[in-house]
């Protein structure tokens, strides 16, 4: 019964979110303590955990303007109860709007103590069905609607080069300071992290660089899981027999490590936990991370040699006698072996490492596009619109590169709804110079 009034609370959630995203409750508001609010620019609809719309852009009349995401409850009380005020995913919330308003008054307070405007809608708003895509079309989807094929593939290419030349420039500033090998080992790290662990893979690929850890061969996962936090305390309560042995044997390595690594060790809170897939789990990851670097001198042998079918077929291989079959310490065995580092995985790592590092830009123009995420379908939603022809553009891997350049450098610095953003007239321009 309970779980039915849920199904129907979030059916009735959803709809909500569908009707605002879609402008039907309007973009004007008088907040709840009498101060005006404009909705200046609605966001993405966030279809993953955390706030409802992420990007979006609110007027707080004689304030200014805050880019932030917008939170949308059926009741006021949802935010506590749903443990937004104390989870740092909300932290950049910039608008909570609900139905339900309760009793006596209740102020939306995130979990660094800041005050979050609120607006009450009434009832006589529900009702009826809208079906919303996750973004909404900007103002230079109508140029880019229009444009021919081989002008936008131009168009898209032209930001995937400059996205490719910022990658390898950054990746060329990390090996002046900390050498080669390491800048490709920390840029290998932040890739097993995306999305939403790239730092704390980061963190971990700085605090023990791979000279440190070749050192020690034997601890190299010990050392890894244990400065990742991984390994707080030898609580084993609930593990499967198969789990209590690996992780008591990490445990007895991570022992002679722990005084002299104490400092090191990550904070659980960098982390972001159960927002991906299990077979994602970060753990798993650093797992697989943990069995690259028992073959590192292959692979970056054959980075080097820019033989990128072979790092496929090396990084596919890679097996692990207990992260193939798990998905965290205390998951059931799966029957069936799980790919330890797929397809998707080795092309973020080929995308966003090997290629701008060795600057094989030719291999990026050949190359398929990983499959859609969240990230690139909103970046596509906004950019191209509804052009016939997006799927096609987009199982190429430079124009995806290209949308997504575009979004991030003009989309997620927009607080004007399109309005002020500079990037149709600067496309504009270059079409009529053509
Ligand atoms: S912010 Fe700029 S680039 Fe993004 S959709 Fe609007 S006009 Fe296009």
């Amino acid at each position: 019964m309970g779980g039915m009034i849920g199904q129907r609370r979030r059916a009735g959630e959803l709809e909500v979110q569908a009707r605002w995203f879609a402008g039907e409750f309007g973009r004007e508001f008088e907040g709840t303590s009498g101060e005006r609010i404009r909705v200046v620019q609605f966001g993405v609809w966030n279809r993953s955990a955390g706030p409802d719309f992420a990007d979006a852009a609110v007027e707080l009349d004689g304030v200014g303007i805050f880019r932030g995401a917008i939170e949308i409850d059926m009741d006021v009380r949802d935010w506590e109860a749903h443990g937004h005020s104390q989870n740092r995913e909300y932290d950049g919330v910039v608008l909570h709007v609900f139905f339900e308003r309760g009793p006596k008054r209740l102020f939306t307070r995130t979990n660094s103590h800041r005050s979050v405007p609120q607006v009450h809608l009434t009832d006589g708003h529900q009702g009826g069905s809208v079906v919303a895509p996750m973004a909404h079309p900007g103002r230079c989807a109508r140029l880019l609607e229009k444009m021919n094929l081989d002008a936008l593939q131009l168009e898209l290419r032209e930001a995937a080069a400059l996205r490719f030349r910022r990658r390898t420039h950054h990746l060329q500033r990390v090996a002046e300071v900390h050498g080669e090998t390491e800048a490709l080992f920390q840029g290998v790290a932040a890739a097993m992290g995306y999305p939403g662990n790239q730092l704390p893979f980061r963190l971990l690929a700085q605090r023990l660089p791979l000279k440190r850890l070749m050192e020690a061969p034997d601890d190299i996962e010990a050392l890894m899981f244990g400065v990742a936090g991984f390994l707080p305390v030898p609580d084993l309560f609930g593990y499967s027999a198969e789990a209590r042995r690996y992780v008591r044997n990490l445990w007895e390595r991570w022992w002679g490590h722990r005084d002299s690594h104490s400092a090191l060790v990550l904070s659980p809170q960098v982390w972001r936990l159960g927002l991906q897939r299990p077979a994602n789990h970060p753990m798993r990851r650093l797992g697989a991370l943990v069995q690259m670097l028992r073959q590192w001198k292959v692979f970056s042998r054959l980075a080097g040699a820019r033989q990128w079918r072979q790092v496929q077929s090396l990084l596919g291989g890679l097996t692990h006698p207990f992260w193939s079959h798990h998905y965290t310490f205390r998951s059931v065995g799966l029957e069936h072996p799980l790919c330890l580092l797929g397809r998707e995985r080795f092309e973020e790592i080929l995308i966003n490492v090997l290629l701008p590092m060795s600057g094989d830009w030719e291999a990026l123009l050949l190359l398929r596009a990983p499959e859609q995420n969240s990230r690139s379908r909103i970046a596509a939603a906004r950019v191209l619109g509804r052009r016939a022809d997006v799927r096609g553009l987009l199982s190429q891997a430079v124009c995806q590169q290209g949308v997504l350049q575009l979004y991030e450098d003009f989309c997620c610095r927009d607080a004007s709804d399109c309005v002020r953003c500079p990037y149709p007239e600067q496309a504009q321009a270059r079409c009529d110079s053509v």
